[in-house]
């Protein structure tokens, strides 16, 4: 009788809850192996019981807060020297509320370490050992305020900037190595994410939030599709081209060796 081949483990990061424990159900669906990484032990271990059960798949945990340093080292150990690792979701996050004036840089901070640095150092482990291996993929969590910082905090929606900055930047240079970079953007959707930052999800205009349901099966779809930067809630992908079209025209005339004439003092 043929056997369809496993398609390995997918290590994913902020399991516990939201968009990372709605991936793992749907990847562990598609027969993955699973480890999943948060700081919640019991919480972690409720979603690997219901997987094992539901799926019959292996599913380790990894408690881990991914802004202490410790921590990080050894999920990273981990994704560079684990050959079975076929698959990494960088989805692990937080935001915070309120103007950038009256922040609290101390929170600030720590949403840049599991924003941005965090996710830095687990695509470099990963990709490090992928683009060896020739195979791969890397699935990015970013968002759609990386496009409207007008509108959004600045430093959340700048941490989501750099993830799409550096799955671009990844695409380009991992093209030929058979290792897949996925930016996922959502938009607004049902999670805790918003209750941690004391935002009322309820005050959004209607038909504005997706569940988390809905936002990563168009996730995978979108993976599945082979895109490269996946917006859940854009009906036109065609906007999304024109967009980076519109921003590559500028390239020609970013870095010449004369101001522009508008500079030019009389
Ligand atoms: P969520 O429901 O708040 O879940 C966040 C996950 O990250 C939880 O599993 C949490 O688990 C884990 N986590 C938080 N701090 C951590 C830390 N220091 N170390 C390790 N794990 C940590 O958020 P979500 O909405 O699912 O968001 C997932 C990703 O999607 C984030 O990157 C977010 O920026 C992005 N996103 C969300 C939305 C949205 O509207 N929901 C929109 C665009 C983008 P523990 O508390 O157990 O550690």
């Amino acid at each position: 009788m043929a056997t369809t081949a496993s398609p390995g483990t997918a290590l994913i990061t902020g399991a516990s809850t939201g968009i990372g424990a709605t991936y793992a159900d749907r990847l562990a669906r598609r027969g993955y192996s699973l480890v999943l990484v948060a700081r919640d032990q019991q919480r972690l271990d409720g979603v690997a019981a219901r997987l094992r059960q539901q799926y019959g798949v292996v599913v380790e945990t990894l408690q881990a807060d991914l802004t202490a340093r410790a921590d990080l080292a050894r999920v990273e150990q981990r994704l560079a020297r684990d050959a079975a690792i076929t698959l990494l979701l960088n989805n692990a996050g937080s935001t915070v509320e309120g103007s950038f004036v009256g922040s609290d840089m101390d929170k600030v901070e720590n949403m840049l370490t599991l924003n941005i640095t965090a996710p830095t150092r687990l695509a470099k482990a990963a990709a490090g050992r992928m683009a060896v291996a020739g195979a791969g993929t890397i699935i990015n969590l970013g968002s759609v305020t990386s496009l409207l910082p007008e509108s959004f905090s600045g430093t959340y929606s700048g941490s989501k900037a750099y993830m799409l900055n550096l799955s671009i930047a990844m695409q380009a240079e991992l093209s030929t190595s058979g290792v897949r970079v996925q930016a996922v953007l959502p938009g607004a959707t049902r999670t805790e994410i918003w209750e941690r930052a004391g935002i009322d999800l309820n005050a959004f205009p209607p038909g504005m939030v997706m569940s988390v349901d809905d936002m990563v099966d168009a996730a995978l779809s979108g993976l599945d599709q082979g895109e490269a930067v996946t917006i859940p809630s854009l009906p036109d992908m065609a906007d999304w081209q024109r967009y980076t079209d519109a921003r590559l025209a500028l390239q020609p005339n970013l870095s010449r060796s004369a101001a522009a004439p508008r500079y030019n003092k009389s």
